[in-house]
């Protein structure tokens, strides 16, 4: 029997178009690994065949060279608000995270701190402070409340003219926590600082809208909620008017103004280019774009609509389900302030999440007691949020 509210979602067809959708498996880390999409299998022999089997070196001049601008822009126009020109593909976040903020930190000499939280994601928190290290510069750490994040209040204390560079997550990756992203780059602005926002819980879940937003940079994940595969190629992104005083450390040929020139020394590429290093990974980037052209059809507002409704019933069956045992949300009530994903805390959810995995129903944990229910909007029915809740609260009385 279909779900009542799985009757009455606009996007619940969409389901059927990933693979494993038909088996009773819950998935709640979409947000972690997005589930292929059924077109990858056909797309995948294609590339093979035709492409790289047919095309052979020839590809790259016909289209691999020009592909990660071009899935850029498209990215940039579905998801990012970004206008063309601005995102590039390749690399790993964490890369990229480094290319950026080494770039950001040299475009404004003489100030001499990064500003960042404690509960950033830990490689946000890592390659800064391997950036601080190399650069002589201070990480200025704002203290956060677990289940929340950081406010508009915590940056304004936190900036100052001493700020180079201000590096933040939209969406926090343990409470969902989603940021003030406007208005917190307005405060970054104001002190004078640069700001870097790592989109990677956001992308393909919340609305973004770079342009509007003033946003100076942004990295993110296309294997999280835009369903690239297993380490697919990160995007970044930097503002046009940045484009010309920014340029990245790892100076690669395909970065420089005329590859094939192979000139005896570097020159960057004058647009967004000059952010790629070295030959970009065309394979990584096949799935992605069947993702891309599904955000679109089914639209980001409307993708966004079924996250708020996800979360909030998984809220929901939390209160009624799991509450009486124990279990605290550890997430934003107020779905305004919350992203794609819901984490419920109790000091068994290691032992809940292994149990869980045993029966095919696959969350996240994350310390401390954190169970992360990642629901993807395009990928997840209310049935299976049902089903998986029921089981949590089984696994938890199985241990209790
Ligand atoms: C998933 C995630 C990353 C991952 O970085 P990789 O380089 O792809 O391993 C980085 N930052 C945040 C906030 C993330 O959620």
């Amino acid at each position: 029997m279909t779900h009542r509210l799985d009757a009455t979602d606009p996007l619940a067809a969409y389901r059927d178009r990933f693979v494993g959708a038909e088996t009773p498996l819950v998935y709640f880390d979409g947000n972690s690994l997005g589930r292929p999409l059924t077109a990858m299998g056909p797309r995948l022999s294609r590339f093979v065949e035709e492409e790289w089997g047919g095309r052979l070196i020839r590809g790259w001049d016909e289209r691999w060279l020009e592909l990660p601008q071009r899935i850029g822009d498209d990215l940039g126009r579905v998801v990012l608000g970004a206008a063309a020109g601005q995102v590039t593909i390749g690399d790993s976040t964490t890369v990229l995270l480094y290319k950026l903020m080494r770039a950001a930190v040299a475009a404004r000499p003489g100030r001499t701190e990064i500003v960042l939280d404690r509960d950033n994601f830990p490689t946000d928190r890592y390659v800064a402070a391997g950036v601080a290290e190399e650069c002589g510069l201070t990480l200025r750490w704002i203290d956060v409340d677990l289940t929340a994040g950081v406010t508009p209040e915590l940056l304004a204390d936190a900036v100052g003219e001493r700020t180079a560079l201000v590096v933040l997550s939209h969406v926090a990756y343990r409470s969902a926590w989603l940021a003030d992203a406007p208005e917190l780059t307005r405060i970054a602005h104001d002190a004078g600082a640069l700001v870097l926002w790592d989109l990677c819980h956001s992308a393909g879940s919340v609305p973004v809208t770079l342009d509007e937003w003033g946003v100076d940079l942004a990295v993110g994940c296309t294997y999280k909620y835009l369903n690239g595969g297993p380490g697919s190629p990160a995007f970044c992104y930097v503002a046009e008017r940045h484009l010309p005083e920014l340029t990245q450390p790892i100076q690669g040929w395909l970065g420089s103004v005329d590859p094939f020139l192979m000139g005896p020394s570097y020159a960057p590429a004058p647009g967004i280019r000059r952010f790629q290093s070295g030959t970009p990974p065309i394979l990584g980037m096949l799935a992605m774009q069947d993702m891309l052209a599904l955000v679109k059809e089914a639209g980001i507002g409307a993708v966004r609509a079924k996250s708020v409704a996800l979360t909030s019933y998984a809220v929901e069956l939390g209160d009624e389900l799991l509450a009486p045992a124990g279990v605290v949300l550890a997430s934003p009530r107020d779905p305004a302030r919350r992203g794609g994903h819901v984490t419920f805390t109790h000091p068994l959810m290691r032992e809940v999440t292994a149990a869980l995995w045993e029966r095919d129903v696959v969350p996240d944990y994350r310390d401390p007691g954190g169970l992360r229910l990642g629901l993807s909007p395009l990928s997840t029915s209310y049935a299976e949020v049902e089903r998986g809740m029921r089981l949590v609260r089984e696994a938890l009385a199985g241990l209790t």
